[in-house]
This record gives structure tokens, C-alpha cells and sequence, in this order.
């Protein structure tokens, strides 16, 4: 929802500002269809990779605090526009499921829009799984995915 790209770079800029957060790469922007309902704007979509003395918990905290810094309101409602969504993909190669927390995230081995950023800034990455990226986006076309240049 909004000018996606400038909400983006935002979140971008309040990670980088952060003293808990260093060495921060960021990957180009795609442009993707949303997933669930369709009457809503294309999304922006980009990975950031960065090294943290956060423990995972509050560095979601910290992502959700800038959601909110960022217009972004809960509603209720899941897959629905919003300004600004960030989420957890990975941290290091620790497994985590709490009731507020899940990483790896658990639908990134699916989404184009996922994999084909994060090969950009880890091309070899080997997930907690085992897996490897390389494998994982054998599976997953980019047809529906537009680098933004
Ligand atoms: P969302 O609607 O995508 O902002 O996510 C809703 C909820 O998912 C959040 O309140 C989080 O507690 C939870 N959640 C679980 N795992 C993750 C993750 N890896 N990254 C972001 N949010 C997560």
C-alpha cells in the first residue's frame, strides 16, 4: 500500500542506523504479484543480509517496531495490503519455533521472490535443513518476478 519503494528504503535506512546492526547488504528490488487477494497493488520485495548482536526475538521486535513506524497496521487480516511487511527469513543456521517465531521462515523455499533476492546476496547459502538455495530455486520460476533496475 503507498509509495512501497520509499517505505522499503526507510526500513532499510532505520536498520543501517541501528548500532546493534553492522555490515548490512542489501539485495535489488523485484517487483511480484501479491499472493492472496489480487484486487491490491504489486509488491516491492527485497532482502537485507546484516550481522547482529540481537538475539532473534528482539531483532523481530525491532523489524515490527519499524513496521509500525512505517503506517503499517494490524488489522487482522493476513496477505492483505499493507505498507510495509518484514519478516525473519534467517538467522545463522539456528532452527527456531516459539508461539511468536518460526525461522527459517516457513514458506521462503517457495517464494520466487524470496529465493531469487537472497541468491543475489548468498549464492551458496546451505539452509538449517540441509538443503542448499541452489537446489530450492530449481523449483521456483522467476516468471513472475520483475528486478526493478
Ligand atoms: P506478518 O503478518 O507477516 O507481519 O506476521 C504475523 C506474525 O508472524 C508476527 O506477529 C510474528 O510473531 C509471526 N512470525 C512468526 N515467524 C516469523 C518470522 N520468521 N518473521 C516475521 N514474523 C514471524
Amino acid at each position: 500500500m503507498g509509495d512501497s519503494t520509499t517505505y522499503l528504503n526507510n526500513a532499510v535506512q532505520s536498520l543501517r542506523s541501528l548500532h546493534q546492526i553492522n555490515n548490512l547488504r542489501l539485495s535489488s528490488f523485484y517487483r511480484s504479484k501479491p499472493q492472496g487477494p489480487q484486487d491490491q497493488p504489486d509488491y516491492i520485495n527485497a532482502v537485507a543480509q546484516f550481522d547482529t548482536d540481537l538475539d532473534a526475538h528482539d531483532l523481530l521486535s525491532v523489524l515490527q517496531q519499524i513496521e509500525k513506524n512505517n503506517d503499517r497496521k494490524r488489522n487482522g487480516q493476513r496477505w492483505g495490503a499493507r505498507t510495509l511487511d518484514l519478516d525473519l527469513l534467517l538467522y545463522g543456521n539456528i532452527i527456531i519455533n516459539t508461539a511468536t517465531l518460526i525461522v527459517p521462515h516457513p514458506w521462503m523455499y517457495e517464494r520466487s521472490f524470496v529465493l531469487y533476492p537472497l541468491k543475489e546476496l548468498s549464492p551458496d547459502l546451505i539452509f538449517p535443513n540441509g538443503k542448499t538455495l541452489a537446489q530450492c530455486i530449481l523449483k521456483v520460476s522467476a516468471d513472475d518476478l520483475q528486478l526493478i533496475p
